[in-house]
């Protein structure tokens, strides 16, 4: 099947473009797809029409839903597994379970591909995920076990996230009798080794197919996940946009496609800026704004009511992960969202544009809005919408449940900021 798309050509607030309306701008596939990890990446970028004409400012959103998996996370699940799979980490049909720790995406992501390539997944969530998340997972033929964030959270520990993790690393563990080797300089943070073998033969391509049984995902820590943004998403946006760039924005739950994306775009195009979107609870904006993720006082505070008071899933975090940390050098600016700015998005884009996202591609779009109007028009900003509406039934497309969260569901607030001086 031939897979065309379409850039809108002409625009006022951009200089004119060499080709007329509608003339293809890239061929996307010229053959059929090598099974559903064929499917992977290659996504359009979709001019969101109702922002950019109010703005003057071209936003752009990487159509990232369109992903087999339902979600930008399809990328780094393939490269996560690709790369184990030439280590000799995971083998095909051998009884290799991928494990993870995840809000819902990535486990998706690893369900889906790891399927298509023969292995079975179990993932680790908290158990007030939104339950579709869940059910997907489930037919999937994903195993799923749900952590009680309320058991878990422990003042000890760093972090809600990690605590989850933790449970889908010591799983690996367990299922292949195996002890943890960290391994970060060669892209796999967290592999696994049978107890008895020492690491040389374990290296052995033959010894590791065999051996290796239990492996851990570990999309905060494997690079594997900033690689598949650094070889894929960045690329394709420089591509998809002739390198008429001014900036990039995106939320982080791993870092790894801030990190990636904005790694490659910057050096490719230094002026680029690279924009943090953050969530309420997310310790993020105050590392990029002040250097610290908390102050004293708010510390345990926060760390407890983001898991609990926000609706957006997926991005925001408070710990620093090995993917985010990639991401600091390259970071000139965050904006903290609120639920309600988010929530408000996502009715307004529905009602003008018919684009049905999800929480995290909303908080993307607010702060796609507040750069565009510093920035002043005749840019271009490019950003993620990492999944679609349809994950989010059970709360942030819930008018009932936010009502109870008080969380206000009102297209002015959108409507106000685009107007606002
Ligand atoms: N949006 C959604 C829906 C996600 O699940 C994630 C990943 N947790 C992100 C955005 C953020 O992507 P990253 O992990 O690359 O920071």
């Amino acid at each position: 099947s031939l897979w065309l798309y379409f850039e809108r050509g002409r625009r006022k607030s951009r200089p004119p473009v060499e080709f007329d309306d509608f003339t293809p701008i890239e061929i996307v596939r010229n053959e059929v797809a090598n099974g559903i990890p064929g499917l992977v990446g290659n996504t359009p970028l979709v001019r969101i029409n109702s922002l950019s004409d109010a703005l003057g400012v071209e936003i752009l959103g990487k159509a990232e839903f369109l992903n087999p998996g339902g979600s930008v996370k399809d990328r780094v699940a393939l490269k996560i597994i690709e790369e184990a799979e030439e280590q000799g980490l995971l083998h095909p049909h051998c009884g290799s379970t991928i494990f993870e720790g995840t809000v819902g995406s990535t486990g998706i992501s690893i369900a889906t591909i790891g399927r298509a390539k023969g292995y079975e997944t179990t993932i680790i969530m908290p158990d007030d995920v939104a339950e579709e998340k869940s059910k997907a997972l489930e037919a999937l033929g994903a195993k799923v076990e749900k952590v009680r964030p309320s058991s878990i959270v422990d003042k000890k520990q760093a972090s809600f996230s990690s605590l989850f993790v933790n449970v889908a690393r010591r799983r690996a563990l367990e299922f292949g009798n195996t002890e943890i080797a960290d391994d970060q300089d060669e892209g796999i943070a967290i592999s696994t080794k049978a107890t008895s073998e020492g690491m040389d033969d374990f290296k052995s391509h033959v010894g590791m197919a065999t051996k290796a049984r239990g492996f851990f995902a570990d999309q905060f820590e494997n690079r594997g996940n900033y690689d598949a943004h650094f070889k894929g998403t960045g690329p394709e946006i420089h591509r998809q946009t002739n390198g008429e760039i001014d900036a990039f924005v995106s939320g982080a739950g791993t870092g790894g496609t801030i990190a990636g994306t904005g790694a490659y775009l910057k050096s490719i195009k230094p002026s680029i800026k690279v924009v943090l979107a953050d969530p309420p609870g997310s310790g993020l904006y105050n590392k990029i704004k002040f250097g610290v993720m908390f102050n004293a006082k708010e510390s345990e505070g926060t760390r407890r009511r983001h898991q609990v008071d926000t609706v957006v899933e997926g991005i925001g975090i408070n710990r620093l992960t090995h993917n985010f940390e990639l991401a600091l050098p390259i970071i000139d600016d965050a904006y903290a969202v609120t639920d309600a700015e988010a929530v408000s998005m996502s009715r307004y884009l529905v009602k003008n544009d018919g684009l049905f996202l999800g929480s995290s591609s909303a908080c993307n779009l607010v702060t796609c809005v507040r750069l565009a109007k510093k920035l002043g028009p005749g840019k271009t900003i490019v950003t993620i919408l990492c999944d679609s509406g349809t994950r989010h039934y059970s709360k942030f497309w819930n008018d009932e449940y936010l009502r109870k969260a008080n969380i206000p569901v009102d297209i002015s607030i959108v409507e106000k900021l685009l107007v606002q001086d």
